[in-house]
């Protein structure tokens, strides 16, 4: 079937990054539970004594393992510029950011924004930061014949909102529909960008008004998924004088929180009901799990997301989930899931 052909092309890479112990596991002496083995950093092993007094230990291999001192500069040099690669050439692309609150995928995606008086990236900066000044640089934007375009929207309890829109009502006004099973979206805003420092003001002001609502609304920050795209367009001639229009996308999403996923899954038809269980990630997983194991139906109309996705979800495309965790013992149980979830979207 067309479906599991296009599976077949799909290129999915996992890899996992561990934060730093922080000042409250240090103090609660909570001591870390992980230790990266393996040639080339690729296994992860879990070491826990639980509570029946056994000692538990799991190892995990992944395309790549970071340790907490791993720098931003090592995952995107390994991770993130060769997808950026990729969407230069015309290929969707897109590099998810999964894990517990709290383990670092904001500071993996955004990180510090702050630029020194030259205009040079901290060394803190995240991913899309770094994508953006990587994107300047390979593509020459002086002779008009290429442009870059973004876009950033939030998905929270399965609304869209614009965070580049001026007001409130236009953040609103985003409408998902699909045309010859092409999915679209209606009312976004999208931005020229001429430089990479205007991007991190776009970045800024994003992250300004969905940290607003995050005050008004406590729990929203871990339950709501970012989606920052950029579009690149390039003209270019063939030796015949032929002229091609290249069009790439590059997804950079930081999603919700995975303890939204909910511990037993759709199964759990009551948390389903609260709310508690967190659609779009939940399906996201099924899309994954249904790619990588070259099923014929892939569920992308069962979440907003992975309809806003689905361009650059299959098919020929790359898709990168850096999953984040905690060393610390006390997370331990949210951890083992983040890996069993990571590990399965990994077709070893
Ligand atoms: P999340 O977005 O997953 O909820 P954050 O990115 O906000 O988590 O990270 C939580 C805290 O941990 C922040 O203070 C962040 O700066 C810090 N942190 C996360 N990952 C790292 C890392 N790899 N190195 C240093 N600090 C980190
Ligand atoms: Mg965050």
């Amino acid at each position: 079937t067309p479906a599991s052909a296009a599976a077949a092309e799909t290129n999915i890479q996992v890899v996992l990054r561990c934060r730093p112990i922080n000042d409250k596991e240090a103090n609660e002496r909570a001591h870390a539970v992980l230790a990266i083995k393996g040639v080339r950093g690729r296994e992860l092993a879990v070491r826990a004594a639980i509570p029946s007094d056994r000692s538990l230990t799991k190892t995990f291999t992944f395309d790549r393992v970071y340790a907490p001192e791993a720098s931003q500069e090592l995952v995107f040099r390994d991770v993130v510029l060769p997808i950026v690669e990729e969407v230069v050439l015309g290929y969707n692309c897109t590099i998810f950011a999964y894990g517990q609150t709290g383990t670092g995928k904001t500071h993996t995606m955004q990180g510090d924004l702050a630029l020194s008086p030259g205009g040079q990236l901290s060394p803190h900066a995240g991913m899309i930061p770094r994508a953006l000044y990587a994107l300047f640089e390979i593509v020459n934007f002086d002779a008009g014949d290429a442009t870059v375009k973004v876009s950033c929207i939030e998905l929270y309890n399965e609304e869209l909102r614009d965070l580049l829109a001026m007001t409130d009502d236009d953040a609103a006004k985003l409408k998902l529909y699909e045309e010859n099973k092409v999915v679209h979206l209606q009312g976004a805003q999208e931005r020229f960008v001429k430089s990479p420092i205007e991007v991190i003001q776009l970045l800024n002001q994003a992250t300004e008004k969905r940290q607003v609502a995050a005050t008004k609304m406590n729990e929203k920050s871990s339950r709501s998924h970012c989606v920052f795209t950029v579009t690149v367009r390039i003209k270019e001639s063939t030796p015949d004088g032929v002229e091609v229009m290249k069009v790439g996308k590059l997804n950079l999403v930081d999603l919700a929180g995975s303890e939204n996923i909910g511990r037993s899954g759709a199964e759990n038809r009551q948390a389903r009901e609260a709310g508690a269980i967190n659609q779009s990630l939940l399906t996201l997983g099924r899309v994954i799990n249904a790619l990588v194991e070259k099923q014929g139906h892939v569920p992308y109309r069962e979440s907003k997301l992975t309809r806003l996705l689905k361009d650059s979800l299959g098919g020929h495309t790359k898709t990168c989930i850096i999953a984040t965790v905690s060393p610390a013992r006390s997370n331990l149980e949210e951890t083992l899931s983040t890996l069993d979830y990571a590990h399965r979207a990994k077709n070893i």
